[in-house]
C-alpha cells in the first residue's frame, strides 16, 4: 500500500502551499478538482485539512488505513482525516494539552461524517481492555442516537443536522478515553410541525411509525402510514431513497440501550413522540364569536390519555390563553388561528424539552465511572455552516451569527499560532493584514447597540412591537454601519434590491438578505402558562423532569431565544480557545449529492466564504514549511554524503550542512530553536524532487 500511497500522493499538490500559483483561486479549485478527479478527496493547507463530499464510499477508512495512519507524522503520507486526528491525539496524549477539532462547511459537506471518522479513529486506536470498551461503545452509540432525534432529510443532505453539536472525549493521563460530554446547540425546532416540499420531520418519527411493532402501534394509537398525519407529510417526502426507517429504529433501540436508557424511559420517549403526532392533526375551527373550537374532540382525549394528564385541561389549555398583567389574571379565549400557532408552539417545545433531556441523559450515562484525577480532552465541534437561502429568517441570522463568531476564533487562532510559533523558535517575520470580522460580530451582539439587544427590546414592549417597528428601529439605530443595508438605506445600483420588510448584513462570507417576518415571534418563543401548565400535571417521567412549576412561579422573564443562543456561543468560544485547534474545511461539489460531478461555480463559492485562499496566504506570507530538525534529515539525509548514513553532531547542525550542501539561499530558510522554517515551496518542492529521483 506504501508504493500506492506515495504514487496517488502526486496528484496534483497535497498541500496548497506547495501550489506554484498560490494567489489565484482558480488554482486553488483547479488542483482541488484535479485530486478529487483521481479519489483524493483531501487536501492540506498547512495544518488545515480541506475535504470535499465524495458521495460514495471510499476504501480509505478500514482498519488497515487506521494502522497506516497511526504514529506516522502528518507529512510522510497522503492528507487524510486520521492524519489529522492522529496529530491531535499524539499532542493530547504526548504533550497533555486540551485539543479541539472545528469541522465547518455547508449543509451536506460532510461535517458530521467527518466527526464520525474522527471518533471512529480514536475508537480504533485507544487500548483493547474491558472497560475501556463501554466507554468507547457508548461514544459511537450516542451519534445514531442524536441523528434519530436530531437530524432529517432536507433538500441538501438526506441525513442533515439539525442542531450543533459540540462533543468533549474525555482522556485520564494514560490516555484512555473515560467519557464523553455533548452539548446541542439551536435544534431547529420549526421543523417539527412544518417542513418544505421535499423534505422530512425528524428522523425519529418515521422510524418509529415503520420499526414499532404492532402492538406499541396501538399502544401510541398510531396507524403504520405517515401520510396519516399532517406533521409529517407536509413534505410529500416520507421516503428517504436508500433508507430502512424500520432497520434505523432498530438501531435506535439497540444504541438506546448501550446508553442505558431502558425500556421505562424509551416508552415515555415513544408517548411523546405520539402526542406530538397526534397534536398535529386536531383540528380547529372558527365558532361562536371568532372563539376556536376543536372539531375532533375525540383525538383530544386520546391525546390526555397518552400524555396522562386530565382531558378538561388540556382542551381548555388548547383554547384559551391566560395573561397575567401585573396583580391581574385575564383568562381570554382564541381565535382560531392563534389557537393553531399555541397547539405547534406546543409541540415544538415538547419536542425540544424532550432532545435536552436526551442529550443530559447521554451525558449522564457517557460520565466516566470511574474516579478520574485529571482529565484531557478531545473537542469535536460539528456544527451549521453558513446559510444563504432564497428566503432568510432568524434562524439564519443565528447560524451566521455563529459563523462569524467561528471565523473570528479561526483567525484569532490560526494567526496567533502563527505568531506564536515564530516568537517560541526566534523567527523574525512581517504580520500579514486580513480582514477581522469583529465588527460584524459586535454588529449582531454588542449590549444595547447590535441587532439582538434591538430585538430583544423590541419583543418587551407588549402588545406595541411588531416586526416592522423592529425594522424602522434598526434602520434608524444603525443606519450609519458599514455593513447594515436596508430598503431606507438601499441603493439601487445594487445587482438585488431590498424589499420594506427586509434588511441586509453583509457577512465575511457575503451578503444575506434577511426577512424581517416572525422574527419577534421566534425570539419570543413563547409557550402560554395554560399549555405549560397542562404538561406540568402529565405523568410521563419526562415531561415530569422537563416542565417543572417553579418555571410557573418564577417571575423572571425567560432570555429570548437570540439572547439564549449568544450566551451559549460565548461558552462555547470560551472551551474552544483554551484548546489546542485542528480544523476540517469540508466542502461539496455538486448540490445533488452525486459522486464524481464536481461544480466548478458551487466550489469556487465555499472556498471563497471558508476564506481558503486567505488562509493560505497566510500561511505562506510567514514560513510556508516547517519541519522539525529529526524529521527532515530523516527524509532527506541521503541527499548529501555528510549526512548520510549517519549524520554528525546535533539534528541542527546536521541539517545546517545538509541545506548548505543542497545550496539553499540565505533567504530561503530560518533555522529555529527546534525546527527548520522554508520560505518558498519551491525551496522544499526541488528537494523532494531530488529525494525522489535519486
Ligand atoms: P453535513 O454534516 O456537513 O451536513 P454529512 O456529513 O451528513 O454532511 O454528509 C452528507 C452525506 O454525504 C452523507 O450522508 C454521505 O452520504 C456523504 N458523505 C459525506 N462525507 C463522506 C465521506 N467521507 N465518504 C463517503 N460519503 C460521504
Ligand atoms: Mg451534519
Amino acid at each position: 500500500m506504501e508504493q500506492d500511497l506515495h504514487v496517488r500522493d502526486r496528484v496534483g499538490v497535497q498541500d496548497f502551499v506547495l501550489l506554484e500559483d498560490h494567489t489565484s483561486e482558480s488554482a486553488f479549485i483547479e488542483n482541488l478538482q484535479k485530486r478529487f478527479n483521481e479519489g483524493l478527496i483531501y487536501t492540506y493547507i498547512g495544518p488545515v485539512l480541506v475535504s470535499v463530499n465524495p458521495y460514495k464510499n471510499l476504501p480509505i477508512y478500514g482498519s488497515d488505513y487506521v494502522e497506516k495512519y497511526r504514529n506516522v507524522n502528518f507529512y510522510e503520507l497522503p492528507p487524510h482525516v486520521f492524519a489529522l486526528t492522529d496529530t491531535a491525539l499524539r499532542s493530547l496524549r504526548g504533550e497533555l494539552i486540551n485539543q479541539c477539532i472545528l469541522i465547518s462547511g455547508e449543509s451536506g459537506a460532510g461535517k458530521t461524517e467527518a466527526s464520525k471518522k474522527v471518533l471512529q479513529f480514536i475508537a480504533a486506536t485507544t487500548r483493547k481492555k474491558a472497560n475501556l470498551e463501554t466507554v468507547k461503545d457508548k461514544l459511537l452509540q450516542s451519534n445514531p442516537v442524536l441523528e434519530a432525534f436530531g437530524n432529517a432529510k432536507t433538500n441538501r443532505n438526506d441525513n442533515s443536522s439539525r442542531f450543533g453539536k459540540y462533543m468533549d472525549v474525555e482522556f485520564d493521563f494514560t490516555g484512555d478515553p473515560t467519557g464523553g460530554h455533548i452539548i446541542n446547540y439551536l435544534l431547529e425546532k420549526s421543523r417539527v410541525v412544518f417542513q418544505a416540499k421535499g423534505e422530512r420531520n425528524f428522523h425519529i418519527f418515521y422510524q418509529l411509525l415503520a420499526g414499532a411493532d404492532d402492538a406499541l402501534l396501538e399502544k401510541l394509537s398510531l396507524k403504520r402510514d405517515p401520510s396519516h398525519y399532517v406533521y409529517l407529510k407536509q413534505g410529500d417526502s416520507s421516503k428517504v431513497s436508500g433508507v430502512d426507517d424500520a432497520e434505523g429504529f432498530k438501531t435506535v433501540r439497540e444504541a438506546l440501550k448501550v446508553m442505558e436508557i431502558g425500556d421505562e424511559e424509551q416508552q415515555a420517549l415513544y408517548l411523546l413522540l405520539s402526542v406530538i403526532i397526534h397534536l398535529g392533526n386536531i383540528e380547529f375551527a372558527s365558532g361562536d364569536g371568532g372563539r376556536a373550537r376543536i372539531t375532533n374532540p375525540d383525538l383530544v382525549s386520546t391525546i390526555a390519555k397518552l400524555l396522562q394528564c386530565p382531558e378538561e385541561k388540556l382542551v381548555k389549555a388548547l383554547l384559551n390563553k391566560t395573561i397575567e398583567a401585573r396583580d391581574d389574571v385575564v383568562v381570554s379565549p382564541m381565535a382560531r388561528d392563534e389557537a393553531v400557532k399555541a397547539r405547534d408552539a406546543l409541540s415544538k417545545s415538547v419536542y425540544e424539552r424532550m432532545f435536552t433531556w436526551l442529550v443530559q441523559r447521554l451525558n449522564r450515562s457517557l460520565q466516566s465511572s470511574w474516579e478520574v484525577k485529571k482529565k484531557y480532552v478531545l473537542g469535536i465541534l460539528d456544527i451549521y455552516g453558513f446559510e444563504i437561502f432564497q428566503s432568510n429568517s432568524f434562524e439564519q441570522l443565528c447560524i451566521n451569527y455563529c459563523n462569524e463568531k467561528l471565523q473570528q476564533l479561526f483567525i484569532e487562532l490560526t494567526l496567533k499560532s502563527e505568531q506564536d510559533e515564530y516568537r517560541r523558535e526566534g523567527i523574525a517575520w512581517e504580520p500579514v493584514t486580513y480582514f477581522d470580522n469583529k465588527i460584524i460580530c459586535d454588529l449582531i451582539e454588542e449590549k444595547h447597540k447590535g441587532i439582538i439587544s434591538i430585538m430583544d427590546e423590541e419583543c418587551l414592549v407588549p402588545g406595541e412591537a411588531n416586526d416592522k417597528t423592529f425594522l424602522n428601529k434598526m434602520d434608524k439605530l444603525l443606519s450609519d454601519h458599514p455593513h447594515y443595508l436596508s430598503h431606507a438605506k438601499g441603493d439601487n445600483k445594487m445587482k438585488k434590491t431590498i424589499e420594506r420588510e427586509e434588511f441586509r448584513l453583509l457577512h465575511y462570507a457575503g451578503e444575506v438578505t434577511y426577512n424581517v417576518k416572525g422574527f419577534l415571534e421566534k425570539n419570543n418563543d413563547l409557550l402560554y402558562r395554560d399549555l405549560k401548565d397542562a404538561m406540568i400535571s402529565s405523568s410521563n417521567l419526562i415531561t415530569k423532569d422537563v416542565f417543572t412549576s417553579s418555571e410557573l412561579s418564577s417571575k423572571k422573564r425567560p432570555d429570548t431565544a437570540a439572547s439564549q443562543f449568544k450566551t451559549s456561543l460565548a461558552r462555547l468560544v470560551e472551551i474552544l480557545i483554551s484548546k489546542e485547534p485542528s480544523y476540517i474545511r469540508c466542502i461539496k461539489p455538486n448540490d445533488v449529492k452525486k459522486s464524481s460531478m464536481f461544480e466548478t461555480g458551487i466550489v469556487t463559492h465555499q472556498v471563497k466564504y471558508l476564506g481558503l485562499v486567505e488562509n493560505l496566504r497566510v500561511r505562506r506570507a510567514g514560513f510556508a514549511y516547517r519541519r522539525p530538525y529529526e524529521a527532515f534529515l530523516n527524509r532527506y539525509k541521503s541527499l548529501c554524503p555528510d549526512t548520510w548514513p549517519q549524520p554528525k553532531g546535533d539534528p541542527k547542525s546536521a541539517v545546517q550542512t545538509l541545506v548548505n550542501h543542497l545550496k539553499y539561499g540565505e533567504n530561503d530558510y530560518r533555522m529555529g530553536l527546534t525546527k527548520i522554517f522554508i520560505r518558498l515551496p519551491k525551496t522544499l518542492f526541488e528537494t523532494e524532487d531530488a529525494f525522489q529521483r535519486r
